[in-house]
């Protein structure tokens, strides 16, 4: 692509590249992307990779949110050893190049107000006027400029403006702001400055002076371009960085945009930046996804020059692939019914070895205690049940995964209707699952043992906003009602209580699980779905 040309032709004899968060919110799928991509390339080409923070706007900012970008970025392997920068540290060598514009004839103070400037700007059909104030001496420019930044002049008062066309075809070349008086506290620099330099400008210098080669960004920015290598070429850096643009990612069914995002956080409706059903980066982490399963989905998407959304199956199917081998698969029974094997003996536990996973040895075995008392998921049984069901109804023999083959005798009930017990009658002959005769029996369900199960909530997951609208008409989110489901007392494995944060697992026929990084505590994990076992989803 363009950088091997670039590196041909001798543009550049190496590669740095960058990525640039705004400290104003947590990194999302999105930013991973750009991550990854930019990590990436610096990997391939042997090169350099910065992270810098854009902290050039101070109202939005926070160190709360440095904090978890650099935890975000660690995670998912992309290393800039210490290439760490923040945008702050160049507002010095910013100014000098403003002022070094302003000797140059390329920049003047503007009083008009910010109303005047947008009527001077013209529109994409007519070209601008130009300002009254835009034939400043040098002298008086100078003066002015650091008048603004001492503090004379009220926020807002006063901009720097870049001189270049106010005829150009291109809105942002007609003479764009570059300086504004704000009084603002800044977190790294706190009150020493009261102008602070508008994106545009802060930008491609920030790249210039990291030494940045390739300066990879959104395609929303390709129109900016032009003023991008007009602020480099203009501040005479010698071998400038190139902007190339790439599309967004998006995502079907779910919530990126920093925006949305922080109003979901602020009007509690999610339980904080990392809530398991955003797409945040520690979102995602703290559902169990991992970083290689992002890596894979990130790859999968490829880089386009076209915007257009990904189906969030997509991801979804990446960390089914990336655990599929790597977990154990364990028995956890959502919604607990009791089983009574009436024939077992009573007071009788056995030690069942069985597979950790049947497609990769390599997990080895396991022992799980099996007795006369079990727990099944409610919807394995059925007194009265359609055509085609297979599990357990009274009459018919279902198979206990890695256990034995049971017959349904009956149902015992509660005074109010619901099931106390389910009761069945067990084939000594048949551990393991086979039947010694091979007869065949069509259905197979998970138990666990009850008198040694562990109880523990388990969090099931939906989209956080609608599937058929995102947004409703007045703008806001069109939320899904049943975007957690909180299971109060599953019945799990015993060996499923000793799990730690993050740990993951298949709990056979439900899907993949995590422990939740906050509300699990030693001893008592709550497990969070990442994913179900089945999907749609294909790759073509
Ligand atoms: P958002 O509006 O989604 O919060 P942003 O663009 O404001 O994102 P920044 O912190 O300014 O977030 O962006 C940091 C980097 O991440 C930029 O280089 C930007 O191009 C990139 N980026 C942001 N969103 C996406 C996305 N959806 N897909 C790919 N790259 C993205
Ligand atoms: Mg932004």
């Amino acid at each position: 692509m363009e950088i091997d040309k670039d590196l041909r032709e001798g543009v550049y004899d190496h590669v740095v590249t960058r990525f640039p968060p705004e400290p104003n919110g947590y990194l999302h799928i999105g930013h991973a992307k750009s991550i990854l991509l930019n990590y990436g390339l610096a990997k391939e080409y042997n090169g350099k990779f910065n992270v810098r923070f854009d902290d050039t706007n101070p109202t939005k900012e926070r160190t709360e949110y440095v904090q978890s970008i650099l935890d975000d970025v660690r995670w998912l392997g992309a290393d800039f050893e210490d290439r760490l920068f923040f945008a702050s540290d160049y507002f010095d060598q910013m100014y000098e190049y403003a002022c070094l514009l302003i000797r140059k004839g390329k920049a003047f103070v503007c009083d008009l107000t910010a109303d005047e400037i947008r009527e001077y700007r013209g529109t994409l059909k007519e070209p601008g006027k130009e300002s009254p104030y835009r034939n400043r001496s040098v002298e008086e420019n100078l003066k002015l400029f650091e008048a603004m930044k001492n503090g004379e002049f009220e926020d807002g008062s006063r901009v720097l403006r870049a001189k270049i066309d106010m005829a150009s075809p291109n809105i942002n070349m007609r003479d764009p702001v570059i300086y504004r008086v704000a009084r603002m506290t800044h977190h790294n620099t706190g009150d020493k400055w009261c102008i602070y330099p508008m994106y545009d400008f802060a930008h491609p210098i920030e790249d210039a002076i990291e030494g940045i080669t390739h300066s990879i960004c959104t395609l929303e920015f390709e129109d900016h371009r032009p003023l991008y290598d007009w602020v480099v070429r203009e501040c005479e850096f010698e071998n400038p960085p190139r902007q190339i643009e790439f599309a967004k990612l998006y995502l079907t069914n779910v919530i990126t945009g920093k925006r949305y995002i922080k109003q979901l956080v602020e009007q509690g409706i999610v339980d904080g930046w990392d809530d398991p059903r955003l797409v945040t980066i520690a979102a995602l982490r703290r559902r169990g996804y991992t970083p290689e399963s992002i890596k894979m989905f990130v790859d999968l998407c490829g880089v386009a020059k076209a915007n257009s959304s990904v189906d969030y199956a997509m991801l979804e199917y990446c960390i089914r692939e990336d655990l599929k081998l790597k977990r154990s698969r364990m028995m956890a029974v959502l919604h607990p019914v009791k089983l009574v094997i009436d024939n077992y003996p009573e007071n009788q536990t056995e030690m069942l070895t069985v597979e950790n996973n049947l497609e990769n040895k390599e997990l080895k075995t396991r022992e799980i205690p099996f007795s006369r008392e079990l727990y099944i998921e409610a919807d394995d049984f059925m007194e009265e049940p359609p055509k085609k069901y297979f599990r357990m109804f009274p009459g018919n023999e279902v198979r206990l995964m890695n256990a034995y083959l049971v017959t349904c005798t009956g149902v015992e009930k509660n005074e109010d209707g619901s099931i106390k017990a389910v009761h069945c009658t067990y084939d000594p002959e048949s551990r393991g699952g086979n039947a010694p005769d091979g007869r065949k029996v069509k259905g197979t369900i998970h138990w666990v043992n009850a008198p040694t199960a562990g109880r523990c909530e388990v969090r099931l997951y939906e989209n956080i906003v609608n599937e058929e609208g995102r947004f409703n008409e007045d703008g806001s989110l069109n939320l899904n009602p049943n975007s957690l489901t909180v299971i109060k007392d599953a019945a799990v494995e015993p060996g499923l209580m000793e799990a730690k944060a993050y740990d993951s697992f298949q709990f056979v026929r439900n899907g993949f699980f995590a422990a939740d990084s906050k509300d699990s505590r030693e001893g008592q994990p709550v497990f969070n779905r990442i994913v179900s076992l089945k999907s749609s989803f294909k790759l073509i």
